[in-house]
């Protein structure tokens, strides 16, 4: 079956008083509309990577990620649609969770390793599937050159220019690739990357590796909350006043960040009057669900 997916991704403005008193328009990039489970970047990264193990005859996927990361989910609902077989290499110990529920629901095996094991993905791939002539690696969270290469597509799509993108950054590919379609299309668009974890600077080496050409972006490193997957009450209390009020969903380990960042760079006055920013939502929605305890809701 052919990869594609015919998605639909619109651009929406946001409006908000801080908005209007610091004289910016603000977009959002709906990519968390184009699958429920192959959701927004993780589908960009996934088109050309099946593509390409299509292309190599490979019909086994096998893939690494945490127990509740999205590409895993991703992964195994691309795998499920476009008839391929999926294997995902969960880190830590044996757990049954929702993500891990609805990947299983996709036909995908779950195989669980020690977080030491863990760090040799080429080993564990070796070890488990080195006589699977089907077999096709895919990297953690998608995080390759053809990855890069589908988030570019993200500007192709754009019917307008904006003065700033804003995304969310874990390994920053989705960032790389967001840049390299700004070069490609000659635009003088400032990229604005949040990573999730701390010490953020360490992404720079992960996205200059797939830049297609010389380009300056921002990294703005001091919105992770702790860490990947950590929360604070203040980020919490944003995402719900967020979500009550605009009817997007935004999760807690990405957008969540990268919105919270967006408003308050915008309330110190980062960017220029008469900005036009578009901020990515990536999607990835479920991700919530392993964390509605954090949430305080009485029910
Ligand atoms: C995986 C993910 C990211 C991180 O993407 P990278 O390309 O690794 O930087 C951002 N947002 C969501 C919702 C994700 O699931």
């Amino acid at each position: 079956m052919p990869v594609n997916l015919n998605f639909f991704s619109p651009v929406e403005q946001i409006k908000n008083a801080i908005f209007d008193e610091h004289g910016v328009e603000v977009f959002i990039k709906r990519d968390d509309l184009i699958h429920p489970f192959i959701s927004g970047n993780k589908w960009r990264k996934l088109k050309y990577i099946l593509r390409e193990a299509q292309a190599k005859n490979k019909t086994h996927l096998v893939t690494f990620g945490g127990a509740y990361a999205n590409h895993l989910l991703a992964t195994a609902a691309a795998a499920a649609k476009f008839g391929f077989k999926a294997t995902g290499i969960v880190r830590g110990e044996q757990v049954f969770n929702d993500t891990l529920f609805l990947c299983s629901m996709h036909g995908m095996q779950l195989l669980f390793t020690n977080r030491d094991s863990y760090r040799d993905k080429a080993g564990l791939f070796t070890k488990h599937f080195g006589d699977d002539t089907t077999a096709f690696f895919v990297d953690e969270g998608g995080a390759c050159e053809e990855g890069a290469r589908g988030c570019s597509e993200l500007i192709t799509e754009l019917s307008e220019t904006y003065d700033d993108i804003i995304c969310a950054g874990g390994t920053g590919t989705t960032g790389a690739g967001i840049i390299n379609g700004i070069l490609k299309h000659q635009l003088n668009t400032r990229m604005h990357i949040i990573p999730v974890l701390k010490n953020g600077e360490f992404l720079r080496p992960g996205i200059d590796k797939y830049l297609a050409g010389p380009a300056e972006y921002h990294l703005h490193t001091a919105y992770h909350f702790g860490g990947y997957a950590k929360v604070t009450p203040a980020l919490v209390e944003f995402i719900k006043q967020f979500t009550s009020s605009t009817g997007i969903m935004l999760e807690p380990v990405y957008t969540g960040k990268m919105m919270y960042a967006l408003f308050n760079l915008i309330e110190k006055g980062h960017f220029k009057k008469g900005s036009r920013i578009l901020a990515v939502h990536t999607g990835g929605l479920l991700g919530i669900l392993g964390m509605k305890e954090r949430f305080n809701f009485t029910g």
